[in-house]
């Protein structure tokens, strides 16, 4: 007898032909993700199985896997030699002692099994309350599900305790898309929820030093080792701002400010999705927020890139965004109190509905070829890992 973690898998059930690639993609991300320790990975019946690790490690591989994109929850399970003796012996460790009400829950996937499932029920579940005489049965609300599965492989599983996972599709499933992350709340949650989707991300800040300070830089950098966690490794590029928003500040309006310096960010962006062959940027905007979300300032910054923009906040409200900040613990960071690079310059009264005409009126007053050669030659870039 010996402890193993089943895997729970969710929407992979749903992708047919895909699922092969989808539970492959899911091994090497698990294989990964517990890099550190000795296991083994296997896939029985449509089930994922860790088993073979050391048991000091348990609970801190099982809060690993909560966070691998996929999965959908992990149960500690018993594993032996189907027997009907050692199932009843079995039954026995399962730990009621904090619970009140329980049911047993069998599953005789093999049929050669002596004994039917019900029968089984009824006699294990007796086990139960002779071994916790303040026990109760409660076929419909229990508090404590006993599970017991006869699998045809000649293995059984006892289980009654499930994790949640965080659920989503495997890590790179979907392509690989550049985040633009600033240092602020909705950027990394918006990365996560695009990683969830299954996208690898790489991500871009862009910081105006000495405008903004060292520890702006620094604080993305923690960011994205936060949401790492999650996304796995991340290539950040930082992206020096400053001759840009000087040249804007000098020769265009004041309320136009923020919306060319999207622009030019929405530009570099597609740039840096070419050059490292990435198929969508992602942006923590959601409609309305300030000035520069409007649904006329979304059309002018995304009239000038091609790639499509996902914008998984557009609908959230900031409370929405926060909570789920603080859940995969990027909230701490957010709020440190360093300057992002549109507070540079910002104009008191920035445009609400620009137009896009008026935004390319202004930037011919720029050289802009120039200006984005000049910040992509000197970015300097980060392979960020902690995942
Ligand atoms: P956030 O909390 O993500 O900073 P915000 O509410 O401050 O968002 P804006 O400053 O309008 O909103 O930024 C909108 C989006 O533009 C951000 O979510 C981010 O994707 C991108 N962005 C803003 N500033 C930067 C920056 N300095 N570097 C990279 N991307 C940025
Ligand atoms: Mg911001």
């Amino acid at each position: 007898m010996k402890n193993v973690l089943l895997l729970k898998f969710g929407e992979l059930f749903l992708k047919g032909k895909n699922r092969h690639d989808f539970i492959k993609l899911l091994k090497t991300n698990i294989s990964y993700k517990l890099r550190d320790f000795v296991f083994k990975l296997h896939e029985t019946q449509g089930r994922l199985i860790v088993s073979d690790y050391d048991s000091a490690f348990e609970d801190v591989i099982i809060s690993k896997l909560q966070q691998v994109f996929g999965l959908i929850g992990v149960v500690v399970a018993c594993e032996f030699d189907t027997d009907l003796e050692t199932i009843k012996d079995n039954v026995k460790k399962v730990d009621l002692s904090l619970v009140k009400t329980f049911k047993v829950e069998v599953k005789r996937a093999d049929k050669n099994f002596p004994v039917k499932s019900m029968d089984m029920e009824k006699e294990l579940g007796g086990i139960l309350l002779d071994e916790y005489p303040n026990l109760k049965v409660d076929l419909y609300n229990p508090e404590v599900v006993v599970h017991v599965e006869i699998r045809i492989n000649n293995k059984t599983y006892i289980y009654s305790k499930a994790y949640e996972c965080v659920g989503g599709l495997p890590l790179g499933s979907g392509g690989k898309a550049l985040l633009l992350l600033s240092g602020g709340i909705d950027s990394p949650v918006a990365g996560y929820m695009m990683a969830k989707r299954g996208l690898k991300l790489e991500a871009v800040h862009f910081h105006s030093y000495p405008y903004t300070s060292v520890q702006a830089k620094e604080k993305v950098i923690e960011l994205a080792k936060e949401i790492s966690e999650f996304c796995g490794e991340i290539k950040l590029h930082i992206v020096s701002f400053t001759e840009i928003q000087e040249q804007i500040h000098k020769n265009c309006d004041a309320e136009y400010m923020i919306t060319i310096m999207r622009r030019i960010m929405m530009r570099i962006a597609e740039r840096i999705c070419k050059e490292n062959n990435l198929g969508a940027i992602v942006t923590g905007e959601s409609l309305g927020q300030v000035a520069s979300q409007t649904m006329q300032s979304i059309n002018v910054t995304n009239s000038v890139v091609s790639l499509p923009v996902f914008r998984p906040l557009i609908a959230f409200d900031k409370e929405d965004i926060m909570s789920i900040a603080r859940k995969i613990n990027t909230y701490e960071t957010s709020i440190l109190p360093y300057e992002d690079c549109c507070t540079v310059f910002l104009p008191k009264y920035p445009v609400i509905k620009p137009t896009i005409k008026r935004a390319e009126y202004l930037e011919r007053k720029l050289d802009l070829e120039q200006l984005i050669e000049n910040a992509i030659s000197k970015e300097e870039v980060f392979e960020i890992t902690n995942f």
